[in-house]
């Protein structure tokens, strides 16, 4: 039952994946989870990394598209100004939220992938729905109230599939 939560790769941070990669795995779209990924949920804002990152995306033609479980008003305050659509709502670890990101880009799902930092939703959603994924390293390790029993969870979870430690990679490997 473990191996639905198990990622195609580990990648230390949403801005390390490089365009070169990308082609590479033939990528030609991200979904990406929102709090602790994109952004840390105490800096909405995101960092400049972030930022630079983004505007190479959109230079080569690769959109990212931001697929959460959180409320559209929220969602939409971080999001706006960084450029990037979103799906609302998605109600990972389902497929709903996938599947409608998928419609709306219009890539198919082998060159798609689902970046996110939790095992329990990102992942386990991406698993589901038949595309690859990428686990990141959760921005920041203090995490919101409303998280933490999912932590206690996710931890149950990453040690059964990585015994020995999850190595963060810089690029796909
Ligand atoms: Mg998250």
């Amino acid at each position: 039952m473990f191996q639905s939560f198990r990622p195609t790769w580990t990648v230390e941070a949403l801005y390390a994946l490089d365009i070169k990669d990308l082609h590479q795995q033939n990528i030609q779209g991200i979904l990406v989870d929102l709090d602790n990924t994109l952004v840390a949920w105490n800096n909405p804002d995101g960092t400049p990394e972030l930022r630079k990152w983004i505007k190479e995306m959109r230079a080569f033609d690769i959109p990212v598209m931001v697929v959460s479980n959180n409320k559209a008003s929220r969602i939409d305050r971080v999001v706006t100004h960084l450029g990037l659509s979103y799906v609302a709502r998605a109600l990972k670890p389902f497929t709903r939220g996938l599947h409608e990101a998928q419609k709306k880009l219009g890539i198919p799902k082998e060159n798609l992938v689902m970046v996110g930092d939790q095992l329990m939703t990102d992942i386990k959603a991406a698993n589901s729905f038949g595309i690859r994924s990428i686990l990141v390293r959760p921005l920041v390790t203090s995490d919101a109230w409303n998280t933490k029993f999912n932590r206690a969870m996710e931890k149950v979870v990453k040690n059964k599939l990585f015994p020995t430690g999850i190595r963060w990679e810089r690029k796909l490997t």
